[in-house]
């Protein structure tokens, strides 16, 4: 092992891994330092998206899915299918095996690109040295040219909730239940509490959400967000908004108090999961020689092309300002490595699409209504529901609608806001013509295949011009 090398990454996330491999492909010699340890001990690259967060959720969301769809929409479709049971134990090791298999393949994705994996904790130090702690050995200092900060984010905690490690728990310890709670609480209406509630709430808990705001899914176009919520409810999560968690015990059943606008409450439940947002892993990331800025709530401040207060280290990911989402990270891994390179990396910060896997999935590109009310930009919008469309109906999932909003004068797409069935895949066209800077009208004159989903995406296209053809303008 050498001591010198053109880049060091520090963290094996979405953001790092990525940026490795890019770093690598550009013909730069990476090393990446990461210090997640598996449930069983072992080493994982992948950081939270493939351990703890995108992947084993998904693939728990797919689990109880199935499970939803076999007891109660089969019938429908006239399938009887008898004596459905659960295993839970097993949803679980498929999880840990859907994991494991995606973990392995970046280690050999590293191995391919030659990138060379250090296991262990990295400490930024001044004159782009890194103190590296293996897991196992002494401490060495290393050096790079550049040094990438990825280092991600962990789970907030409250005082009113401290997690207890197997009943009270964060997302981690939400995918790991070994069998299904009767009564499930989650403090946070947000992604993670809709996404973690949805799993349990489809295998038989009954699911309550404490959600501190008056206001739902705020960051989401409200028009959906209303829509989604009404969908909630007729599935069982019941979602209370304006709670203030003030103590929890945890005796033979967790007893959360709380207060709302009609004073004190309190419920009793089984589990209890914690998802009140994350926040950027910078404890102890630098040495105080360093000198790395940091913002007040501990992101690394950097600016438009992730370069941090130090020339030559770089932070991308959950680390930095925007939205914690794995693709937005992997794109500043990517836009830093081809920078580093003498390219012109950049990200379009205006076009992350979102998604929230709940179903039916919520998902979006661009500026909400409200945003750009706010911001004073004229603006007209279409709307189509998944109901006028044949495929939805077929499918039997007819619940949802997709809105387009363009601006009045010129009718560039300025937000494209969706509900409803496998709209984590229909968000692509919006993203990919609001990053062409298209029209409504050009997604209007697009052909779309008769019968499928995308058809409700062309007709609130045609909608924002008041000419859908299956619905009353
Ligand atoms: P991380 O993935 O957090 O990786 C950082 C890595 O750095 C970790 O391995 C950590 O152990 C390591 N590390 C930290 N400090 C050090 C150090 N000093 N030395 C060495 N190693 C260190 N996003 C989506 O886009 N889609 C989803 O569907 C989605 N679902 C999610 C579901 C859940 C339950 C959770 C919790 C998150 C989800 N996210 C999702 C968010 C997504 O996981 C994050 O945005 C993404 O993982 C951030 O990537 P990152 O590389 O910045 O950091
Ligand atoms: P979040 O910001 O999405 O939601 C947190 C919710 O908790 C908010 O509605 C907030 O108002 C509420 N809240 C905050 N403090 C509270 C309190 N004391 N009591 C009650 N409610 C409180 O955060 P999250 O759900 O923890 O997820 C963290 C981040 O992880 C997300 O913002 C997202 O960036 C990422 N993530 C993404 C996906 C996805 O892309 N599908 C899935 C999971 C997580």
């Amino acid at each position: 092992m050498t001591n010198s090398y053109d880049v060091i990454v520090i963290g094996a996330g979405p953001a790092g891994y990525v940026g490795a491999i890019r770093c690598a492909q550009l013909g730069m010699r990476v090393a990446v330092i990461d210090e997640y340890r598996r449930k069983d001990g072992e080493p994982s690259l992948g950081g939270t998206c493939l351990n703890v967060g995108c992947i084993p959720s998904k693939a728990l969301l797919d689990s109880s899915e199935h499970y939803h769809r076999v007891q109660s929409q089969l019938g429908q479709h006239g399938i009887k299918v008898d004596g459905v049971s659960l295993d839970v134990p097993q949803m679980i090791k498929r999880k840990d095996k859907v994991v494991a298999d995606l973990t392995g393949g970046i280690k050999q994705l590293f191995k391919a690109n030659d990138i060379e994996w250090l296991q262990g904790h990295g400490k930024l130090l001044a004159d782009r040295q890194v103190a590296f702690k293996p897991h196992k050995g002494k401490e060495k200092t290393l050096s790079a040219d550049n040094i990438i900060l990825a280092t991600g984010s962990r789970p907030i905690e409250i005082g009113a909730a401290p997690l207890t490690g197997d009943r009270i728990v964060s997302s981690t310890g939400a995918q790991e239940f070994q069998e299904v709670p009767k009564r499930l609480g989650v403090i946070g209406a947000g992604v993670i509490g809709l996404e973690m509630g949805s799993v349990w709430n489809r295998l038989g808990s009954k699911v309550v959400l404490l959600e501190a705001q008056d206001s739902f899914l705020t960051p989401v176009d409200q028009q959906v967000a209303r829509e989604a919520k009404k969908l909630f409810a007729k599935q069982g999560l019941e979602i209370r908004q304006g709670c203030r968690v003030t103590e929890t015990r945890d005796g033979k059943n967790i007893s959360v108090h709380y207060e709302d606008k009609d004073g004190k409450q309190h419920m009793q439940v089984d589990r209890l999961v914690v998802s009140v947002g994350r926040r950027p892993n910078t404890d102890g990331l630098a040495s105080e020689d360093a000198d790395l800025l940091t913002d007040e709530r501990g992101f690394v401040h950097v600016n438009d092309y992730c370069e941090t207060n130090i020339p030559g280290v770089y932070a991308v990911g959950d680390v930095v300002r925007g939205p914690m989402l794995a693709h937005k990270g992997s794109e500043e891994g990517v836009m830093v490595a081809e920078r580093m390179a003498g390219h012109a990396g950049h990200v379009n910060y205006d076009t992350i699409p979102w998604v929230i896997y709940t179903d039916p999935e919520i998902a979006w590109v661009g500026r909400t209504e409200a945003q750009l009310k706010a911001a004073g930009i004229p603006h007209r919008s279409g709307t189509f529901g998944f109901g006028a469309t044949g495929r939805a109906r077929a499918m039997d999932q007819s619940d949802g609608m997709v809105k387009i909003i363009a601006h009045a004068e010129t009718d560039r797409i300025l937000g494209v806001h969706m509900v409803g069935p496998q709209t984590s895949e229909l968000i692509a066209e919006a993203t990919l013509a609001m990053e062409y800077e298209a029209s409504a009208e050009d997604l209007a004159r697009t052909i779309h295949a008769h019968p499928t989903l995308s058809e409700a995406v062309h007709e609130a296209a045609l909608a924002v011009d008041k000419r859908a053809i299956h619905k009353a303008n």
